[in-house]
């Protein structure tokens, strides 16, 4: 490809609503463009890296034996209300009606679509294991779009269905995925962690996240120093530690309420009562769709919303709101406590041998001290209520929890019968008996696939493209095109490597050394030929690599295999992760 007549706007500024680095790069590189709030349109470059993505995806799902098919962007109201999903989705579902007034939607993800299809077609135990997947458009009406590709309204998604006949078969499909997904973003040249993630509400067994190693990643992920155990923070759990009690055999203390003038705080109150935080449970009133509840967990502790949602089986939990804390404790938050509480308590393990503790007392300005679980706190359930913190210990082997950043590309979820007994997806068993069809689904966001790996992979200067899914491998940079000899090298360099089936771009314009280079760094070129005057008279190249800045100065006549040799070492290496 020669740059003169190749559509790649490239930019010196940063545009002002990016937030993120590969936003910003993939802006000023010339990859996309918004045509709307969340909605981008991909040029040359960027559909160049999209479809490489999606090249590698498609191998590694063929391979997995999976079969790839197209389900329509646009699907029926009906199907979704088959599975309640026309209520329950809210206002991410883009719906809208056709000329007939009919209700419809553009799909944000196909499982009604696809086991319309499984329904229709499946009838024996002899027709699975079934793997379907696409590679489609979808779109999620997110409030607030944000971070160009990585959190799009519209976006392309890889997603699979796996039919099984029952739990085991679901198993095997399952693995069957988790290894291509590892082969995925193997092949991608990422550095990625594959993490055990909160089935929440869809139920289900297990469910792993691919997360890819970035410091600006979104998600924090909880990874062992020294076993495998990795997961995401909304799910992590450590090592349950038993903090000392006082002294062994000793009787609690009878309860007693003390004086804290306008003490809300953990710090306030256990810095007046001279106590430590830990020896302060605090209890946190919640609104959920089962009604108000209330959390307890050690002073020096964080509760972790999702586990306790997923605990009561609530899909919407939220700190309760002052009048609702009021109307159920009594007093103002900062003195909500569990004695005499007439709402459901659950408590974090954390305070299970916790004696004589503190806690607020249902009215201003007053805690409890000496309060005892049994006599004075009836704790409805114990549950695991708590964040993770950086050093705890890990709930496998007991070595310490490291924290890291990642941004998810991949999900994988067993659905189990969620969706075939919603639509009646039956098949008959080897005994004629009528069965539910047990599934599988795993997605990847392409768009998102190609957003991290700019975010895992830049510098101050620009996009460093593993070799990959690099949108070119290689650029041949002419230091000045008003010197004949340079541009017949750089021409005959440029076919060469072309014929030789090297993705090249020349950079033929007439512009400095100075906006070339800056440019071939800006897109992240892996390699880079310089054809300069000095060099070119001794019958030399240099190449530069973009990912260190290594230069080598080659003769002319070993351009071909000098760079087929350094495109194979670069892929070698992101295979060798
Ligand atoms: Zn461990």
């Amino acid at each position: 490809m020669r740059y003169s007549q190749f559509m790649l706007p490239t930019l010196k500024e940063d545009p002002a609503e990016a937030e993120v680095i590969s936003h910003k790069l993939m802006y000023r590189a010339g990859m996309i463009r918004k045509l709307a709030a969340g909605i981008y349109s991909y040029l040359p470059l960027g559909l160049r890296v999209i479809q490489k993505v999606e090249r590698i995806i498609r191998e590694e799902m063929n391979r997995a034996g999976a079969q790839e098919v197209l389900l329509p962007c646009i699907q029926p109201a009906e199907l979704w209300m088959e599975t309640q999903r026309w209520e329950e989705y809210g206002k991410d579902l883009l719906r809208m009606k056709d000329r007939h007034d009919r209700d419809c939607c553009f799909g944000p993800t196909h499982e009604e679509v696809i086991t319309d299809i499984a329904r229709r077609e499946i009838r024996s135990y002899r027709q699975m294991p079934l793997n379907l997947y696409q590679i489609q458009t979808k779109f999620r009406d997110e409030i607030r779009p944000r971070f160009g590709l990585m959190r799009g309204r519209e976006f392309i998604m890889k997603d699979a269905y796996s039919f099984d006949a029952d739990e085991a078969g679901l198993e095997k499909s399952y693995q069957e995925m988790y290894k291509a997904y590892r082969r995925i973003f193997t092949r991608c040249g990422f550095t990625f962690k594959v993490v055990e993630a909160e089935t929440g509400l869809i139920g289900g067994t297990a469910s792993h996240e691919f997360m890819v190693l970035a410091q600006t990643g979104e998600e924090t992920i909880v990874s062992c120093q020294s076993c495998d155990y990795a997961a995401n923070i909304q799910k992590a759990e450590a090592k349950r530690t038993r903090p000392r009690a006082k002294g062994p055999g000793k009787t609690p203390n009878p309860l007693k309420k003390v004086e804290t003038p306008d003490m809300k705080t953990v710090a306030d109150v256990t810095k007046f009562l001279k106590v430590r935080p830990r020896d302060l449970v605090k209890t946190l009133i919640f609104e959920t769709d089962q009604g108000v509840a209330a959390a307890l967990i050690r002073g020096d502790r964080e509760i972790n919303q999702t586990k306790l949602g997923t605990h009561l089986g609530c899909e919407d939990v939220k700190l309760a709101s002052d009048d609702v804390v009021l109307g159920a404790t009594g007093a103002s938050k900062g003195f909500a406590g569990p004695v005499g509480l007439s709402v459901k308590i659950i408590a974090d393990y954390s305070i299970e041998p916790m004696v004589d503790f503190v806690t607020g007392a249902n009215e201003q300005d007053a805690h409890y001290i000496n309060v005892n679980l049994g006599r004075d706190v009836k704790v409805d359930q114990f549950a695991d209520l708590q964040m993770v913190r950086e050093g705890d210990l890990c709930p496998r082997c007991g070595k310490s929890l490291s924290f890291f950043r990642g941004i998810e590309v991949g999900h994988i979820f067993k659905l189990g019968t969620k969706y075939s007994k919603a639509l009646k997806a039956t098949y008959l068993d080897e005994n004629g008996r009528e069965r539910e069809i047990v599934m599988g689904c795993y997605g990847i966001g392409v768009g998102r696939t190609a957003a991290a790996a700019i975010e895992q992979y830049h510098d101050e200067d620009g996009i460093i493209w593993p070799m990959p899914i690099a949108p070119f491998q290689a650029i041949v940079v002419p230091v000045n095109n008003k010197i004949a000899a340079l541009m017949k090298t750089a021409e005959g360099i440029y076919r060469l490597l072309s014929s030789n089936g090297v993705e090249v771009l020349l950079d033929d314009r007439d512009s400095t050394p100075g906006v070339k280079f800056k440019d071939a760094d800006l897109i992240g070129i892996p390699l880079r030929l310089t054809i300069g005057e000095k060099n070119l008279k001794k019958g030399l190249v240099e190449i530069r690599r973009r990912k260190n800045g290594e230069t080598t100065l080659i003769e002319k006549d070993k351009v071909t295999e000098t760079v087929s040799a350094l495109i194979h070492e670069e892929m070698e290496a992101s295979l060798q992760g």
